[in-house]
């Protein structure tokens, strides 16, 4: 597997070194230079498989020659080892829940999937991978329990200490093994500040091998392939083959995954960007016209993002071409209000709880649906986290009703450790190096 950058087609690494280095000198993102097809037989048959033999399939066609096939089968094997359901809501509405991981979000596929990479390609004589990550609350679990217990790695969170919710706390610091968490007296800006003036450091680069494992990194994308596949193989089993998916964005990886997955051959009818007041998509599709805004807050906190990293994928995949994005994707965006309303419609139609990202593409979804009355497509919409981690949106008869997974109640029996820490980089520093 070749992969050149988007700012740069002549650009040519292998991929390993896509992995490490995250993102290419010239700050565009690594994107692979040959978008396999599947074979049909494979598509036509996709129903029989499950999903580990499908993110292997789908995996080794992308991959190629990088990992030889039988690593590849275990390292799979034990990086999506949790179930991606689609749940009948009614005659022709899914959900697909994404959050059965361990962290309880969708990120567990990207988080798992790459650490296990990187523990591949790190030899046994090399030096430890150190991963630094700043987190506001959802990726900072992922990425802490994706590495958890992976050889040669050690992960260091910060965190802004009282501003992550209960349960994003606990996913950061029940851990112990290989994941240190870092309480930091400050923001979330503070938190990031840190982390980048670490990497500027030239002590540290050469005393410590540190990775950011990000967002953008090419092999948190590569898995999130993986559960489209699999979403349509649950609807073909169940005799539908026309098949839409909403999508509930920020910085767009997701969605990017899933159109990969359409250039692989997966035939999808419509793909729909649902996003929160961060409107940047959804305006660009309408108008035409690409302007980033800061980012608002809002209850669907993990979509908060004005400027989403990936979209500069999406349309590298379609060649720049508007129109060809235009026709696969349709955007619709809803405000707070919205939001919540959409929450309780949800509940009360079907008895479900979603977390207000879900609820998001699921009125996307509605909306789309109820300008297409006589066409007959399963929708499926996608939950990318369990409702239990936003415990303070749901009106109180709603709250009742969330289950708590397993993973919450074995935390809560759990101490957490957390290093306090100021917001000053010397210290920061030398918590790094005594480690
Ligand atoms: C990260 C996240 C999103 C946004 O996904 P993108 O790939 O950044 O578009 C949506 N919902 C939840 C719960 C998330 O954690």
């Amino acid at each position: 597997m070749k992969l050149y950058s988007t700012n740069n087609h002549q650009i040519n690494v292998a991929f390993p070194e896509a992995v490490f280095n995250s993102m290419p000198q010239d700050k565009g993102l690594y994107m692979p230079d040959h978008i396999p097809t599947l074979d049909a037989e494979f598509l036509s048959h996709i129903g029989d498989y499950s999903l580990p033999e499908i993110a292997f399939k789908v995996a080794s066609a992308l991959l190629g020659d990088a990992i030889p096939e039988g690593d590849l089968k275990l390292l799979v094997e034990d990086a999506i080892n949790f179930d991606a359901p689609a749940k009948r809501l009614d005659k022709n509405t899914y959900v697909l829940e994404l959050f059965h991981g361990p962290s309880l979000a969708f990120k567990d596929f990207g988080a798992r999937f790459m650490s296990r990479v990187m523990a591949y390609f790190l030899n046994d004589d090399e030096q430890m991978l150190d991963v630094l990550v700043a987190t506001s609350g959802d990726t900072g679990g992922a990425v802490a329990l994706g590495f958890l217990g992976v050889p040669n790695t050690r992960v260091t969170i910060l965190y802004p200490v009282g501003k992550v919710s209960e349960i994003q706390e606990l996913q950061l610091c029940t851990n112990g093994q290989n994941i240190h968490a870092i309480a930091i007296d400050g923001t979330f800006d503070d938190c990031q500040h840190l982390v980048k003036q670490a990497f500027s450091d030239v002590e540290l680069s050469t005393k410590r091998r540190l990775t950011s494992a990000n967002s953008i990194n090419i092999s948190r994308l590569i898995p999130q392939t993986f559960y489209y596949f699999y979403a349509y193989a649950q609807m073909v089993k169940q005799g539908k083959t026309e098949v839409v998916f909403s999508v509930p964005s920020g910085n767009f990886g997701n969605l990017a995954a899933g159109l990969m997955a359409s250039k692989m051959g997966l035939p999808v009818k419509q793909f729909i960007a649902a996003t929160n007041a961060n409107d940047t998509v959804p305006r660009y599709l309408e108008t035409g016209i690409y302007e980033t805004k800061p980012s608002v807050q809002t209850y669907a906190n993990a979509m908060d993002v004005g400027a989403p990293s990936n979209w500069v994928r999406i349309m590298d995949l379609f060649g720049q071409d508007r129109s060809v994005v235009q026709k696969l994707v349709k955007g619709y965006t809803y405000n707070d209000e919205q939001t919540l309303h959409a929450i309780e419609s949800i509940y009360k139609r079907y008895n479900y709880v979603a977390c207000p990202h879900t609820a998001i593409a699921w009125l996307a979804l509605e909306e789309y649906t109820a300008a297409q009355p006589n066409e007959d497509f399963a929708g499926v919409f996608l939950s990318t986290a369990h409702p239990c981690k936003f415990p303070a949106i749901f009106p109180i008869e709603i709250a009742g009703d969330i289950e708590m997974p397993e993973q919450v109640l074995e935390m809560n029996s759990k101490v957490k450790q957390a290093v306090a820490m100021e917001a000053d980089f010397e210290t920061f520093k030398a918590y790094l190096l005594n480690l």
